[in-house]
């Protein structure tokens, strides 16, 4: 059987030189060369490398593959340019990734898995369960493929937000050879500093990145400052609970110096009370951080209320007023199905109708 054809977009560029010299017989110089056709040129195909070897050129059509995402919708927020993408993968899987315009920048949002198995109370991605990781290159086409849309308006990604649909963490080394393609000087050369990982809380995997000091923004979906609601909201936090995740969270501090961000989404009855807001204040005291209020987004499936624009504030009040950093994350796309997980779960449901 011949082997399956390389995706070209999956291998960092020690993997690629690794690749280029060993499978290729090539120097590897070539590797940097190919890299910046991938990604600085962002051609779709390797016979547009003009400065590669006709034979080499031939030879990579026949052993490599490019693009394997196929875009099946793409709906455009009226509001804010919020863009969303729905992509079946080769297997017809399909997955969701998001373009949002803020004042600082333009930030992708991508997804590490298709669905997912952690079982959140309030999320849409978790609800069919995880039908499977992605692989590195997957995650790297979902970027290249918003890039090469803000190219036609010579605009930049400028953040990344492992924060679509999936457990970044338990899709490990996919997930961070995405962040060493992406953060490549001779490729997209995205900064680390503005690359985050958003994770339910595996705790083993947060001392792993921690060790790993990478200087990417670990965002932390704490949801709740005790175990009691916690666990309610996020079965993960029977296996780790809130003392052991905080815990893993100051180790993260102290070993890359990089203030936690934690993600906090608000349920009208569930964790919004002014003495929910103190006991949050209280468990983050003396671990440099920033508190990042949502809005629950409404999921049909969930029925679950998001709390009033007025309590939201008081939450944040009472918070800042207690020392603790907190703001309310800025609805995007509030006219699309922009939740995690909505668009593709629509698709689903008209698909299964027709
Ligand atoms: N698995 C990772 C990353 C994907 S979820 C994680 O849990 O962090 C990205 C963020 O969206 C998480 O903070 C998650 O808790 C939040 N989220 C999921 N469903 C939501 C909803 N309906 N409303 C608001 N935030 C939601």
């Amino acid at each position: 059987m011949a082997p399956m054809p390389v995706h070209l977009y999956g291998l960092t560029l020690e993997q690629m030189q690794e690749w280029l010299t060993a499978d290729m017989q090539q120097p590897a110089y070539r590797a940097k060369q190919i890299y910046h056709w991938l990604y600085q040129r962002r051609v779709e195909d390797v016979t547009a490398m003009s400065d590669l070897p006709a034979f080499l050129r031939a030879e990579l059509v026949a052993a490599t593959r490019l693009a394997t995402l196929r875009e099946v919708t793409r709906q455009v927020s009226k509001l804010d340019g919020t863009t969303k993408f729905l992509f079946a993968l080769e297997d017809g899987a399909t997955i969701e990734t998001v373009i949002m315009r803020h004042d600082y920048g333009i930030s992708v949002c991508v997804s590490t898995q298709v669905g997912c198995k952690m079982g959140c109370k309030f999320c849409a991605s978790t609800l069919g369960g995880l039908i499977r990781h992605l692989t590195a290159g997957e995650i790297v086409e979902q970027l290249l493929v918003a890039q090469r849309m803000l190219d036609a308006e010579g605009l930049r990604v400028s953040s990344v937000v492992l924060m679509g649909s999936g457990e970044p963490l338990e899709n490990y080394d996919p997930s961070m050879a995405f962040i060493d393609i992406v953060t490549d000087a001779e490729g997209l050369g995205i900064g680390q500093r503005h690359i985050t990982v958003s994770t339910v809380g595996l705790v083993p995997a947060i001392y792993r990145l921690a060790d790993e000091r990478r200087g990417i923004t670990l965002a932390v979906s704490l949801h709740a400052a005790d175990d009691e609601t916690r666990s309610r909201m996020m079965p993960i936090n029977k296996a780790y609970n809130i003392a052991r995740l905080l815990e893993a969270c100051h180790y993260y501090y102290e070993k890359t110096s990089r203030r936690i961000s934690f993600e906090y989404a608000l349920i009208a009855g569930h964790n919004d009370s002014r003495d929910q807001a103190r006991a949050l204040a209280d468990l983050l005291k003396g671990l440099p951080c920033h508190v990042n209020l949502i809005p629950v987004n409404y999921v049909p499936e969930r029925n679950l209320e998001r709390t009033s624009a007025n309590q939201i504030r008081a939450f944040a009040k009472e918070l800042n007023d207690l020392g603790t950093p907190a703001t309310v994350r800025r609805e995007m796309g509030g006219d699309i199905a922009a939740a995690c997980g909505q668009l593709r779960a629509e698709h689903a449901a008209i698909k299964a109708g027709s």
